[in-house]
């Protein structure tokens, strides 16, 4: 479910991703869009005018002013001037044709319509011009000096006009910056929003992914603790707590192995209570519990090296392994046993020999050789018990086989 979540999470966080992408892109197409328009504008609307009314003014002055000038001083002739004046006035209505063909801004149409009005002026004063040519006395009836103000004053007009678009091509500029600046900011504040976005979900979806960690580790360790009580609990003798005859076997047959393997001694000893029927008839099951309780314990304290053990293998029958002594210390520690329970106290009136709880223990100490079975060391102590029984009871029969 949680992992769910999570997936959920991941793609919302992919979608809010790529949807801010896509606002990046057509944000950025649109900018670009402008940008495009705006230089468009600047050059086509601008700049390519400016030109062309340049020329229309280098037209007026180097063509038609100075043909008329090196006609006057008779450098060409008649033709070549009327022709001259053609090629001029033809090439002014291109360049205004070509000007007027851009967009303009309604604000500078009253000045283009004068400027336009002014042109006409000019080219009718040059036809006039031209057909002063074709009569007699041409040189007569041209005044150089109207041609020179006819000149300065279109001059002037288109001038102004130059000046007008050189300014809107300067307003144009600086709109076309500030739309670059402001595309840049715009760009730097979609990818901020877009980072912080990404980072923020990021950062919720790792705290998730670490809270869960967090509760799978817990988990696991209150998992671990449940298997290993259960594990203590499959092992364990309920009523007295020592280990029981499943963990016997497992152990036993372990360090029967490894005593083998490194040969070295191993001790097992069989203990038995004794009239322990009797002792239940005399003060009941209940205090016969305690009694048991009271023997395991006092064996389990007796023990006291790692490699010792003691088992209640059932009824009133316990089991020891001692895996770290030798067979005399074996010895010693079985008799041990014998008199620690001994020194217990309890009376046990069923008991004719002490009128005390006593114990009778069979103990066998072997080191292990190949072909020797782990069975033969557990008959060999239960009928070392059987002996201690035969004998009186409250003792130990030991054996050593070396
Ligand atoms: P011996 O000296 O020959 O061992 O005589 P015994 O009476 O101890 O021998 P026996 O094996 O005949 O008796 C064992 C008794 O242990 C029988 C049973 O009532 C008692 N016993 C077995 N398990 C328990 C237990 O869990 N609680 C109690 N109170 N008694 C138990
Ligand atoms: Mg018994
Ligand atoms: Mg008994």
């Amino acid at each position: 479910m949680e992992s769910l979540q999570l997936k959920t999470k991941l793609l919302y966080l992919l979608l809010s991703v790529a949807l801010g992408l896509v606002v990046v892109g057509f944000v950025g197409y649109y900018n670009l869009y402008t940008m495009k328009k705006n230089v468009d504008t600047l050059y086509f609307g601008s700049l390519v005018p400016l030109s062309e009314l340049g020329s229309i003014n280098d037209t007026y002055h180097h063509e038609l002013e100075a043909s008329i000038y090196h006609w006057n001083q008779g450098l060409i002739n008649d033709d070549d001037l009327a022709k001259n004046i053609s090629l001029g006035k033809e090439h002014v209505n291109q360049m205004w044709a070509s000007y007027i063909a851009h967009d303009k801004r309604p604000e500078e149409l009253p000045y283009i319509h004068y400027t336009e009005t002014q042109i006409e002026t000019m080219q009718s004063y040059f036809e006039e011009i031209q057909t002063l040519t074709a009569t007699d006395h041409p040189h007569t009836t041209i005044s150089l000096a109207t041609l020179s103000d006819n000149i300065n004053s279109i001059h002037a007009t288109i001038s102004k006009l130059i000046t007008y678009e050189i300014s809107a091509a300067q307003y144009e500029r600086s709109i076309l910056l500030s739309q670059h600046q402001n595309s840049l900011m715009q760009l730097a504040i979609m990818l901020s929003i877009i980072l912080l976005g990404v980072m923020t979900f990021a950062w919720r979806i790792f705290m998730q992914i670490e809270r869960q960690q967090q509760q799978l580790l817990e988990s696991s360790q209150v998992l671990q603790h449940l298997n290993a009580k259960l594990e203590h609990a499959s092992y364990t003798d309920t009523l007295t707590g020592i280990f029981n005859r499943r963990y016997f076997n497992l152990v036993y047959e372990r360090e029967f192995k490894r005593a083998l393997r490194n040969v070295q001694p191993i001790t097992f000893i069989m203990v038995d209570i004794d009239f322990f029927k009797q002792y239940n008839d005399t003060y009941g099951h209940l205090q016969g519990d305690v009694a048991l309780q009271n023997v395991a314990h006092v064996l389990r304290s007796s023990l006291l090296r790692p490699g010792d053990f003691v088992f209640r293998l059932g009824g009133e029958e316990f089991g020891v392994i001692l895996t770290e002594a030798n067979c005399s210390d074996a010895h010693k520690m079985a008799e041990r046993l014998r008199f620690n329970v001994e020194s217990l106290d309890m009376e046990h009136k069923g008991n004719k020999n002490t009128g005390k709880l006593t114990i009778s223990l069979g103990a066998i100490c072997i080191t292990p050789i190949m072909g020797i079975n782990n069975e033969t060391l557990l008959q060999s102590a239960d009928t070392n018990l059987y002996a201690a029984k035969e004998r009186g009871r409250n003792q130990v029969v030991f054996t050593m086989t070396l």
